[in-house]
């Protein structure tokens, strides 16, 4: 391509509209404009990068024998309420766009594709002989996320590769699951990124085991719990650990004390001189159903600890069917003006007991009449504790559980781990804590749509029975900035050979130099002979401002025809590590092609 005919705008300034580098960088080099929050047109650099990534995605799916198919965007509203996801998708989460079409029939625009793919099976797999069976495709989902930000990184409309698997059973799929494994592996390490694979939350998609790819950088969203013998990484969302040993209760009587002015765990410790581990704290939570019930939950958990959000969202959904609910569809920490929907009092916030009285709740028809009690793990064994009264200014101390508060029935484990807890695999290591970005995402899904939808198979014994599905997602274009998140310095971006837009660019300092235009031309002409992707500065443009293109558009090799001409040689910048080499002319572009060999 030449770059005197090409559509591209660098800018010198940085957009301040980006706050991290790689949407910085990919505004100012031309390879993305943003259209609207979320909405960004790929320009011709961009796309070139794009379909790189999704060949290398082809061919390592292929290999494996899944199947490259392409599916509707556009999805009968039909089809989630069968899996039960339209409320969630269109109402809790709200991150599916939908649409009424011209004789008033609902759709969703597709932010994945589980429903769709699974009414595909329930029609075409009949007989354990089609097993196991594994669909893909790349393809642009549409996502109303709350926040769109970073650029690619988080956007409403964005590219994905999603595969679903189809298997006989829970053996089976483990198979395909750990194929799919290796291949992202594979297909992170082709991209030329360096990755970990962490242990993941499997949210509102659902099923069993799920795992996460994520891509370490500071500006990433996700945090990531690891230990360096690297036997353990996961989200923070889904992470375990063993949380330090609590101290011992300076309180060996049961008083309630005054104890004003201590609404938070802090202001209390410091005012009691213990420590906070020897606190049970009682956080208040309004969990809202599908069918419009309002659950008042009541979490009691160590006072130096704090409720993972995720896994308590986890506790409650699992919960929906004893409320004669489907789906939670929300969960919050009650300010004043929600207390005023549902409390018959005026709540002492800061200083709850475990057994804050029923009484406090209004008797009302979609307010649930009695406090959800949960006690997260870490309280269950603290002696002497102390926590709230129920009345402001005041907490007891040397509480007991089974002498003056009865422990909740429900133990669960809510508490959010933290860097420097203890490893549950090894508890003489412990936690680190890394940012990352996640690129890609594969789950067990189990029979959680095939029972919802009917997509049944007949077994070797010719019985009728649920498929076991899994699937995969990558996000493609997010896969692209975190590249660049990952490679780049102060002079811009540097693309690893493999997803690079182009491999080679040669620089003509002076194109009025009639030898270097001419050599420049022939030596395009030799590249592009031998299949290399080749971009020529033909631009009438001084050499400075080419040479500072060159670095930020990242091209991996540059080649310049400038002074080096005078001893037969031509000037060849490796773009990675900035070092440069004076190659004969005529060596060049096998020298390259090596080169290129090697990557
Ligand atoms: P996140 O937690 O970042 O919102 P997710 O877990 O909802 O992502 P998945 O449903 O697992 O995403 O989708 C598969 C992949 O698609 C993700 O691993 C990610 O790489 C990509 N992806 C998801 N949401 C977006 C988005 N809004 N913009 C760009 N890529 C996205
Ligand atoms: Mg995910």
């Amino acid at each position: 391509m030449r770059m005197s005919q090409m559509l591209l705008q660098t800018l010198r300034e940085t957009p301040a509209e980006a706050e991290i580098p790689s949407h910085q960088l990919l505004l100012r080099a031309g390879y993305i404009r943003r259209i609207g929050s979320g909405l960004y047109a790929y320009l011709p650099l961009m796309w070139r990068v794009l379909n790189k990534i999704s060949q290398i995605i082809r061919e390592e799916m292929n290999a494996t024998g899944a199947q490259e198919c392409l599916l509707p965007q556009l999805q009968p509203s039909e089809l989630w309420q069968e899996s039960g996801r339209w409320e969630t998708y269109t109402k809790a989460e709200g991150i599916m766009f939908s649409v009424i079409d011209r004789q008033e029939r609902q759709l969703g625009l597709g932010p994945t594709h589980e429903e769709v793919i699974t009414a595909i099976a329930r029609d075409s797999i009949r007989s354990y002989r089609q097993l196991p069976q594994n669909l893909y495709q790349i393809q642009t989902k549409f996502r109303d996320e709350i926040r769109p930000r970073f650029g690619l990184m988080r956007g409403r409309e964005f590219i994905m590769k999603d595969a679903y698997s189809f298997n006989a059973d829970a053996e089976s799929l483990k198979e395909t699951y750990s194929l799919m494994a290796q291949t992202y592996e594979t297909i992170l390490r082709r991209c030329g990124l360096s990755f970990t694979a962490v242990e993941a939350d499997s949210g509102a998609i659902g099923g069993s085991a799920s795992q996460e790819y994520m891509v370490l950088a500071e500006t990433g969203e996700d945090e990531v719990l690891y230990t360096e013998d690297g036997k353990y990484a996961a989200n923070l969302e889904k992470a375990v650990s063993i949380p330090p040993d609590a101290d011992p209760s300076p309180f060996s009587q049961y008083e309630k004390r005054d104890t004003p002015n201590t609404p938070t765990i802090a202001t209390l410790c410091k005012f009691l001189g213990c420590s906070p581990t020897t606190v049970v704290k009682n956080v208040l939570y309004e969990a809202t159903y599908d069918n419009g019930k309002l659950v008042l939950v009541l979490v009691s958990i160590r006072g130096d600890q704090d409720v993972n959000d995720v896994k308590l969202t986890n506790v409650l959904s699992e919960m929906a069917s004893h409320y004669g609910e489907n789906a939670l569809l929300g969960l919050n920490v009650p300010d004043e003006q929600a207390q005023k929907k549902w409390a018959a009092q005026a709540l002492p916030l800061g200083y709850l007991a475990p057994d804050l009285g029923d009484d406090y709740i209004q008797s009302r028809k979609d307010v649930e009449p009695k406090f959800l009690r949960l006690a997260d793990e870490t309280v269950l064994n603290l002696k002497n504790f102390i926590t709230g009264s129920n009345e402001t200014g005041c907490h007891v101390v040397g509480a007991n559980w089974g002498d003056q508060f009865t422990l909740p029935d429900q133990v669960v484990d809510v508490r959010e781990a933290q860097a420097r807890d203890r490893a549950v695999h090894d508890p003489s290591q412990h936690l680190k804590m890394a940012r990352g970005i996640e690129v890609g995402h594969i789950f067990q899904l189990g029979t959680k749509y095939s029972q919802a939808m009917g997509a049944t198979y007949t077994n070797e014994q010719g019985e009728n029975v649920p498929l076991h599905m899994g699937c995969y997602g990558i996000g493609v274009s997010r896969l692209a900035q975190a590249t660049v998140e990952q490679c780049y310095d102060d002079d811009g971006i540097a693309w690893p050979v493999a997803i690079a837009p182009y491999q080679v660019i040669i620089t003509v300092p002076n194109i009025t130099d009639p030898q270097q235009a001419k050599i420049a031309e022939n030596l395009y002409q030799d590249l592009l002979n031998v299949g290399m992707e080749v971009l020529l500065d033909d631009r009438d443009e001084r050499a400075g401002v080419k040479f500072k293109d060159a670095d930020l558009i990242g091209i991996p090799y540059r080649l310049v025809t400038g002074r080096s001409l005078k001893e037969g040689n031509v000037e060849v910048v490796t773009r990675a590590d900035q070092s440069s080499q004076d190659i004969p002319l005529e060596e060049v572009v096998t020298t390259l092609q090596q080169w290129l060999a090697n990557k």
